[in-house]
C-alpha cells in the first residue's frame, strides 16, 4: 500500500535533515507519494503566508506528515509558527520517546523514557496582557480586589490556563499509548502543592483517569523532584505525563539524558491527525553545510512508520540506525568523540550508510 504523506522541508538545517529522512524511509521498501509543502519563512517568501491554506488542506487530507524545524521571523506577529500550527490542527499530544542507543555519548545508559507533554494549554496558550497596557492594568485591579492580594503595577502577566477538558485527553493518550506499547507506569507531574487550582486540577484529573487503566501503574510527582530523580535515577521512570510548560522544559532535559537534540526525534499528535517533527529546531548557523545530524528526523520517521503500520519495517531502520551508531564511524561530528568534525560523516553521507546497512539487512534476510 502507498502512503500520501505531507512533507514539510521547514528552513534552515530542516531541508537537509528532511531530505536525509525521506531517502532512508524510502530505502525501507515501504512506498510513499510525497507531497512537498512550505511553512514558515520559506512559505513566507513563496507564497505570502507563513502557513497557507495548501499546507492545512494537504495536511488535513493526508492526516500524516513529517516535518522539519522552521523559524518564526521577527516581526510577523506570531509568537511561533510550529504552535501556530498544533493548535490549528488540535495536535494536542507532543509525543517524545528518549531512548539510549550504545555509541551515542551521553552521561547515562539504558534510558527509555516516553515524555507525553500536553500542547495547547498552561502558559503556552498566548493568553499574555503587557505591562501598562489598559487590559493589564483592568486585570490587575480586579487581582488586587478579589484576592486581597498586593500585586504590582508594572507587572506583564501571562495567563496559566488548565482545563479538565485537556487533562483528560492528554492522560488518556498517555494510557492509550501505554497499553498499546506494552508499557508499566505512568507518571503525572505537577506542582499542585502550589498551583492548586491549575496544577492541583490536572493531579485531580489524571488520578480519575488513572482509576479506569488498572493494568497500568500509575504514580505523580512534583517537577522540581521529577528532574533530581532524572538526573540520578531515570530508570525509575516509563511514561512521563505533563503540563505544555514543564513538558517543554522536561523533554529537553530527556534528550540530553540520551545524547542530546541531534537525536531526540518526536511527534504532534491529535485525534486524527499526526505531524512528526525532530525536537531540535532550524540551527540556522548550520544552514547548507551537511553538517548536523539527521537522527532526530530520522527517528520520528520511525515513530512515523509505526503510526501508519508499518511496524516492520520501523523496526528494520531503528536496528540499522542503532547499527551505525554503535559502529561509531560514520557518523556526525555530534556523535564522534570530542565532536571531532575532521573524522564525522556529514548529514547525507550518515543517510547514505544507514541506506547501505538497510539493503544488508534485507540480502540477510533473503
Ligand atoms: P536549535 O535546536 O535550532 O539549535 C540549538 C543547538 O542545538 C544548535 O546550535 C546545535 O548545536 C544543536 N543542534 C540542533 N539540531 C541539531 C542536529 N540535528 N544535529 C546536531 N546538533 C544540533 O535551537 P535554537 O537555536 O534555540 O532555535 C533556532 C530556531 O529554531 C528558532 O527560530 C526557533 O524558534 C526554531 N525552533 C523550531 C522548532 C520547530 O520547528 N519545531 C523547534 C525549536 C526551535
Amino acid at each position: 500500500m502507498k502512503h500520501t504523506i505531507t512533507l514539510i522541508p521547514g528552513d534552515g538545517i530542516g531541508p537537509e535533515v528532511v531530505e536525509a529522512t525521506r531517502r532512508v524511509l524510502e530505502a525501507t521498501g515501504v512506498e510513499f507519494q510525497w507531497e512537498m509543502v512550505d511553512a514558515g519563512a520559506t512559505a513566507l517568501e513563496k507564497e505570502g503566508s507563513l502557513l497557507p491554506e495548501r499546507l492545512f488542506e494537504s495536511i488535513k487530507k493526508n492526516k500524516v506528515a513529517l516535518k522539519g524545524p522552521v523559524t518564526t521571523p521577527v516581526g510577523t506577529g506570531f509568537r511561533s509558527v510550529n504552535v501556530a500550527l498544533r493548535k490549528a490542527l488540535d495536535l494536542y499530544a507532543c509525543l517524545r520517546p528518549c531512548r539510549s542507543y550504545q555509541g551515542i555519548p551521553s552521561r547515562y545508559e539504558s534510558v527509555d523514557i516516553i515524555v507525553v507533554r500536553e500542547n495547547t494549554e498552561d502558559l503556552y496558550a498566548g493568553i499574555e496582557f503587557a505591562e501598562g497596557t489598559p487590559e493589564a492594568e483592568k486585570l490587575l485591579s480586579f487581582i488586587s480586589q478579589s484576592q486581597d492580594e498586593k500585586v504590582r503595577r508594572d507587572s506583564g502577566i501571562s495567563l496559566k490556563l488548565i482545563s479538565r477538558t485537556g487533562t483528560r485527553r492528554i492522560t488518556r493518550f498517555a494510557f492509550e499509548y501505554a497499553r498499546a506499547n506494552g508499557r508499566k507506569k505512568v507518571t503525572a507531574v505537577h506542582k499542585a502543592n502550589i498551583m492548586k487550582f491549575s496544577d492541583g486540577l490536572f493531579l485531580e484529573v489524571t488520578r480519575e483517569v488513572a482509576s479506569t487503566y488498572p493494568d497500568i501503574e500509575f504514580e505523580d510527582i512534583l517537577v522540581d523532584n521529577l528532574c533530581a530523580q532524572l538526573v540520578q535515577q531515570s530508570h525509575w521512570f516509563d511514561i512521563l505525563v505533563l503540563p505544555n510548560l514543564y513538558g517543554d522544559i522536561v523533554s529537553d532535559l530527556c534528550a540530553g539524558l540520551v545524547g542530546g537534540l541531534g537525536v531526540a526525534p518526536g511527534a504532534n499528535i491529535g485525534d486524527e491527525i499526526a505531524v512528526f517533527e525532530p525536537t531540535h529546531g532550524s540551527a540556522p548557523k548550520y544552514t547548507g553545510l551537511n553538517k548536523v545530524n539527521p537522527l532526530a528526523t530520522i527517528l520520528s520517521g520511525v515513530m512515523m512508520l509505526r503510526y501508519i503500520n508499518e511496524r516492520a519495517a520501523a523496526d528494520r531502520l531503528e536496528a540499522a540506525v542503532a547499527e551505525i551508531v554503535a559502529e561509531g564511524k560514520s557518523v556526525t561530528y555530534d556523535l564522534r568523540p570530542g565532536r571531532d568534525s575532521a573524522t564525522a560523516v556529514g548529514t547525507s553521507e550518515m543517510a547514505d550508510v544507514i541506506i547501505t546497512k538497510l539493503s544488508e539487512g534485507a540480502s540477510h534476510q533473503s
